[in-house]
């Protein structure tokens, strides 16, 4: 296991692969910004599959256990399926698993499964369409997402629900959501709304809070709080009373967790950021394509993390949320 400045392990990688996604959700790729002119990565400015495949052996062989694939959508990187059953091959991975739109989960569910796809997080905002339809920036109604969801279900999938919430956009959201799910019995992950990019024109008084979230729901119904299944877990989880069903919240904004951040990243192009706020990464694209033996882009992975000092969200203040330079969400994938 190898660790950090403040002492915290490297566990779980992020790999995004692909930057193009065929939503343009307001609070991640605007369609304003992400337009017809916009110029996404070509496909040898993506890493292949077998450096992914690569990388990701070199990080299991440093500590690291959990995979999660991610974008843009990572279920318009052709033939991903490929990469999961080379990815489950890897001596040490445990987990590997998927965040999604849902929109493409019907055709590809029971491959994902089959190549050995643990879990998936779906990402949906809303339960009513006008909502939906105007945040998925492609007038995209609920039941397709929700098919999505019901097919990842059917294959044998573990599915959780991602839920973005934003002031005036699908706060009325909240209660109608934790319903849906509390009869489904699929747990639902509210995401306060982050500071991520540059072009999504965050601001403070567009957060809700934790609290808040908690408090509109125990208006409805009773909640009682989980203990962390595991260190580093990112969502403070709670059980409805007499039901097995659950929700989380992911409180990057209002209460912070970077002292237990064991994650790192790779970008849709190749890059190795150590922060989901970083606005520099380490170009691994280039080192797999050089002639460096396996051992030493193993070294420069492990003297990077051993380097790291990140922790933005303990210290954001509304002038770096607003002024400082960061990656874009759908280059990192989240
Ligand atoms: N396209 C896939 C999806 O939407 O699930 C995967 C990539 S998306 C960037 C990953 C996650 O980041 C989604 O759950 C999305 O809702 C979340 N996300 C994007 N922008 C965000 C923001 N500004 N604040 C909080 N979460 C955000
Ligand atoms: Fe696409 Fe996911 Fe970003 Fe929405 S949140 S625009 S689905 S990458
Ligand atoms: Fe980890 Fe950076 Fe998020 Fe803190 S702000 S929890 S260091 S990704």
């Amino acid at each position: 296991m190898i660790t950090d400045k403040w002492n915290r392990p490297l566990r779980d990688i992020r790999i995004s692969v692909i930057d193009q996604c065929n939503f343009r959700c307001t609070y991640c790729m605007p369609a304003e910004i992400f337009g017809p002119d916009f110029r996404f990565l070509e496909k040898d400015e993506l890493l292949s599959f077998s450096e992914i495949e690569k990388t990701a052996r070199f990080f299991s062989e440093l500590g690291v256990e959990k995979i999660r694939l991610t974008g843009g959508e990572p279920l318009l990187r052709k033939d991903l399926h490929l990469l999961i059953k080379q990815l489950k091959n890897i001596k040490g991975i445990q987990d590997i698993a998927l965040t999604t739109n849902a929109m493409l989960l019907p055709k590809y569910a029971d491959n994902l499964k089959e190549a050995g796809l643990d879990r998936v997080n779906v990402s949906l905002d809303a339960l009513e369409d006008e909502v939906f339809k105007k945040i998925n920036g492609r007038s995209v109604s609920v039941k397709p997402v929700l098919k999505g969801i019901f097919a990842a279900k059917d294959a044998g999938l573990k599915v959780k629900i991602n839920m973005v919430v934003k002031k005036g956009m699908n706060d009325d959201q909240i209660v109608p959501m934790a319903a849906f799910w509390k009869k489904e019995e699929i747990p639902l992950r509210f995401i306060e709304f982050m500071d991520v990019g540059s072009t999504n024109g965050w601001k403070m008084d567009q957060v809700i809070s934790k609290d808040e979230i908690i408090q509109k729901i125990r208006d409805h119904f009773p909640l009682e709080p989980l203990e962390p299944a595991y260190f580093g877990e990112v969502a403070k989880r709670y059980r409805y009373q007499n039901s097995s069903a659950e929700i989380g919240i992911i409180s990057s904004i209002t209460h912070s967790f970077c002292s237990s951040c064991t994650r790192a990243r790779i970008s849709a192009e190749g890059k190795y950021y150590t922060c989901l706020f970083a606005d520099k990464g380490f170009d691994l694209r280039s080192l797999l394509r050089s002639t460096a033996s396996d051992n030493e882009i193993k070294q420069q992975i492990k003297a990077i993390w051993n380097s790291r000092t990140d922790r933005y969200s303990d210290e954001r203040t509304e002038e770096t949320a607003k002024n400082k330079k960061k990656i874009e969400m759908s280059y990192i994938g989240g």
